[in-house]
């Protein structure tokens, strides 16, 4: 399948029921080959990296809205985020609440925010939980994780809640840096063992309006932000299923985490986007995981 049509693939994906449209773009069911391709892939990463010695934490898809606050989200992502309102009113409200949803009125303005939004980043939930100093070696942490992005679109690696395996990586900048470069060849080897065509570039994060593009390009020229990407949809433009990001002092001056010698920590992350890494499979070796390559096979289900 080497012809890239984002519609096509969509329909040939729920023509093979790995996944179930819901009515609203970006979000979908996930069916039971699709998910065990996932479950398998991470399973994968697990064995990987299983003697690194990392710590498994998993928090909810909700974070503490300071969370977003602290970071200044909104400053460069605003198009991106998805808080979770509630209402907060009284009876004669709450019927005027309903009369007006019943009757196609507009209803959102009866609603206000709640202490949690969506998560937009698999590693923001642990940032305020590691606050004070570390231990000498730093730390290392895993989670699986679903993420909300808002960008609706019709083509299906561009999910508005997905699932990532990320780990992250605390300490001094030598600490983080190393791992972050050994991560990156090893997540390059990791898709092209399982025959994906997949290459690293220097990225960056799609920041909002005008401002944006010029921290886009000053995030690009210090290589703060590198992606593993596998051609899915387009060849020109090939799927980010991986990606790997040097925050340097940001979050550890921001929720106060300091290395064992008393200076603001360093962190690093990365994330295999886990939808978008089942879709490569399929796209690159067919819709029947019978008929994958033998070696492809192996390694999923050893
Ligand atoms: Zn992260």
């Amino acid at each position: 399948m080497t012809d890239y049509d984002p519609q096509q693939f969509h329909d040939d994906l729920v023509s093979h029921g790995l996944i179930v449209p819901v009515g609203v773009q970006g979000v979908f069911g996930r069916g039971a080959v699709f998910e065990d391709v996932l479950e398998r892939f991470n399973g994968l990463v697990t064995r990987l990296s299983r003697d690194d010695g990392a710590q498994t934490l998993t928090f909810p898809p909700v974070i503490n809205r300071q969370i977003l606050e602290k970071v200044h989200y909104m400053d460069s992502f605003p198009h991106l985020c998805g808080t979770v309102s509630s209402f907060f009113g009284r009876d004669s409200q709450a019927r005027e609440l309903s009369e007006r949803i019943n009757t196609g009125k507009p209803w959102h303005d009866m609603l206000a925010p709640t202490e949690v939004t969506l998560n937009p980043a698999a590693c923001y939930p642990l940032y305020p939980t590691i606050s004070g100093t570390l231990p000498p070696g730093g730390k290392l942490v895993t989670m699986l994780h679903w993420v909300f992005r808002h960008e609706p679109s019709p083509e299906p690696t561009r999910m508005q809640s997905f699932r990532v395996r990320e780990f992250v990586r605390v300490g001094t900048p030598d600490q983080v840096v190393e791992w972050r470069d050994m991560w990156l060849q090893r997540g390059l080897t990791l898709l092209q063992s399982l025959g994906l065509p997949a290459s690293s570039e220097v990225a960056s994060d799609p920041f909002f309006g005008r401002t944006g593009k010029m921290m886009a390009i000053s995030q690009k020229e210090q290589r703060l932000k590198f992606e593993v990407v596998v051609p899915v949809i387009s060849a020109e433009n090939p799927t980010a299923c991986c990606s790997f990001n040097f925050h340097q002092e940001h979050f550890g001056s921001t929720f106060d985490i300091r290395t064992a010698d008393g200076q603001t920590a360093n962190s690093a992350c990365l994330g295999f986007g886990l939808e978008r890494i089942v879709m490569a499979l399929f796209k690159t070796h067919g819709f029947d995981v019978d008929s994958w390559p033998g070696e492809v096979r192996a390694r999923l289900w050893p």
